[in-house]
């Protein structure tokens, strides 16, 4: 049986994935700032030290897979604490339990988002956020909004992943992401009541190729594809799981 390590995994979409993986009988560590196996914030340094030490003291022997699920939604009303755990807190960890993934071949599933496209991959933010300058990027972000600070953050995530595949598959790590579109989490909720952002998310919902918005599961089973042995070709693929909102905005990208 194989032994995972999620951040993200107390609510929403990482639940629903820790659910699946131990009823087919493996090991989940959860990070989480709540309700998990270790307790940390990931928008502060300490907060991954303490996520990567609390990982490695739960699984000496290695990892069959990660997946840096923790974030915050663009309605949280602090654009660079968006950024500080969406970004700042997903590479600190994946670059933290590296070793623990070469040790047993395993894999990476990132969480991107279909709302990654939209913006550009030389945003001036997203540039700051590939840089590694944290401070710079979440000062350049706070002077912006939610949607820069979400979309931006999930962009240079899924560009990061790209940049980097080659160098940790020589290390036998394959990574990949899956970029969900509107699923019902308690982030979802919390957008959807709010005034600046449930309107947008309300319409977007509507748009959705196969209907509505998809439930936690639904994302859950293609991340399991992802980091499983039936995905073992597949690296660097960016799956979008979202009803076909992508091929909606962007009929003549892939
Ligand atoms: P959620 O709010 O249910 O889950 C997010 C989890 O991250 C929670 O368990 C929360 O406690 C944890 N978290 C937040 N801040 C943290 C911090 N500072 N330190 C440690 N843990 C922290 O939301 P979700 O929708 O399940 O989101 C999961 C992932 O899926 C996120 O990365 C999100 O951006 C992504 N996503 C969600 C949607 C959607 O429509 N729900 C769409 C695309 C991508």
């Amino acid at each position: 049986m194989a032994t995972y390590a999620m951040t993200g995994g107390a609510t929403g979409i990482g639940a629903a994935l820790k659910e699946q993986l131990r009823q087919q009988g493996d090991t989940v560590i959860v990070v989480d700032i709540k309700d998990a196996d270790v307790v940390a914030d990931l928008s502060t340094a300490e907060g991954r030290t303490a996520a990567v030490d609390g990982i490695r003291a739960k699984a000496p022997d290695g990892l069959d897979g990660f997946v840096p699920c923790a974030g915050l939604g663009p309605h949280v009303g602090n654009p660079g604490l968006v950024a500080r755990v969406n970004y700042f807190g997903v590479i600190a960890t994946v670059e933290g339990v590296r070793d623990l993934l070469e040790k047993r071949r395993g894999s990476i599933c990132f969480v991107s988002s279909n709302s990654a496209p939209m913006i550009a991959s030389d945003d001036p933010f997203v540039r700051l956020l590939l840089s590694g300058d944290e401070d710079a990027a979440c000062a350049d972000v706070d002077a912006k909004d939610g949607q820069t600070a979400y979309a931006g953050s999930k962009r240079a995530v899924t560009i990061w992943m790209r940049r980097n595949v080659k160098e940790y598959a020589g290390g036998g790590v394959r990574m990949n992401a899956v970029a969900p579109g509107i699923t019902r989490t308690p982030m979802t909720d919390a957008g959807m009541e709010s005034k600046d952002y449930g309107e947008a998310m309300r319409m977007f919902e509507q748009m959705t190729p196969v209907g509505g918005s998809a439930e936690p599961p639904q994302i859950a089973n293609a991340m399991r594809f992802l980091l499983g042995p039936d995905a073992s070709f597949v690296c660097g693929a960016v799956l979008f799981a979202d009803g076909g909102t992508d091929a909606l905005m962007r009929p003549n990208d892939f």
